[in-house]
């Protein structure tokens, strides 16, 4: 097998919530690597052009959407599609988290974590396989979570999102393959962003004592798998959740 399996020059992906934490790790990764990204912020414009201007290439552009608008993800994936209608790929990366003991927690809560996590997903998806499927080319990488495989305490929205979001994949990956689209999943595990920095030092501390490697991941170490999933070398992967959480998964 070549290396040049994982060169991803000259390859355009998208990014959903480029502008921070693990997607501004995913969105930097992938242009060192030679492709042209466009990527999505939500609120935080200033953050996305400042990614914007620290990437390596040419080419490279930032659209402005809500995943959990409809409306919303049919325009900003439809400029994207305006510029790049021979797309290569969408990493679904863009979520919340609104955590609270089941007993305590609002019917909103609930509702708005699973609307961006999963519904989110859904309308991009929807929106991009299409030319996909004419196109008979592309690759999804979604990012799920170790809790939707583990559950977790005060996240029971989080874990439906994510554990529902490992079984959409499956179902995406079996429905496209037979036109040579992959979908697969990525669980990370703790990675440091700003949503794992709004947790109190206690809960940081037990997350910690729950990684066999002793330590947080970075955003670089989900963006690298991230670019195997999506390059040429991963051809024969469909359909499955690709663990990256310093072996959380197993304690
Ligand atoms: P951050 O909170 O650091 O960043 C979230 C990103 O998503 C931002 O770019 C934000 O845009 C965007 N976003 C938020 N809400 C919406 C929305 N409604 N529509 C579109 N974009 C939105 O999160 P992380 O980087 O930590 O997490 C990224 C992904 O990884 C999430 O799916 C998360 O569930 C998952 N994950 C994270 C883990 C961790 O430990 N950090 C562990 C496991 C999974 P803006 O900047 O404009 O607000």
């Amino acid at each position: 097998m070549s290396n040049q399996l994982l060169n991803l020059t000259g390859k355009k992906f998208f990014v959903t919530g480029g502008s921070r934490g693990i997607g501004a790790g995913i969105v930097k990764t992938l242009a060192d690597l030679g492709a042209q990204v466009a990527f999505s912020y939500s609120s935080n414009e200033a953050k996305a052009q400042e990614v914007l201007k620290s990437l390596k290439g040419n080419g490279h552009f930032c659209v402005q959407m809500d995943v959990s608008n409809a409306a919303s993800v049919e325009s900003a994936c439809g400029q994207v599609l305006q510029t790049w209608p021979d797309i290569d790929g969408v990493v679904n990366n863009a979520g919340i988290t609104k955590d609270q003991l089941l007993l305590r927690m609002k019917a909103d809560d609930f509702q708005q974590v699973i609307q961006t996590n999963l519904v989110g997903v859904f309308h991009v998806t929807k929106a991009f396989t299409k030319p996909m499927l004419k196109a008979s080319k592309g690759c999804f990488v979604n990012i799920s979570s170790v809790i939707g495989s583990v559950g977790n305490p005060g996240q029971s929205n989080y874990a439906a999102s994510k554990g529902g979001l490992d079984a959409f994949t499956k179902s995406m990956a079996l429905e496209l393959a037979s036109r040579g689209i992959r979908a697969n999943c990525i669980a990370p595990g703790y990675i440091k962003s700003d949503m794992t920095d709004a947790l109190n030092e206690a809960q940081l501390k037990s997350l910690t004592e729950k990684i066999p490697l002793g330590r947080p991941g970075e955003p670089a170490e989900i963006a690298t798998s991230v670019a195997f999933l999506l390059s040429d070398a991963a051809s024969y992967i469909t359909g499955q959740t690709l663990h990256v959480n310093g072996g959380m998964y197993l304690s």
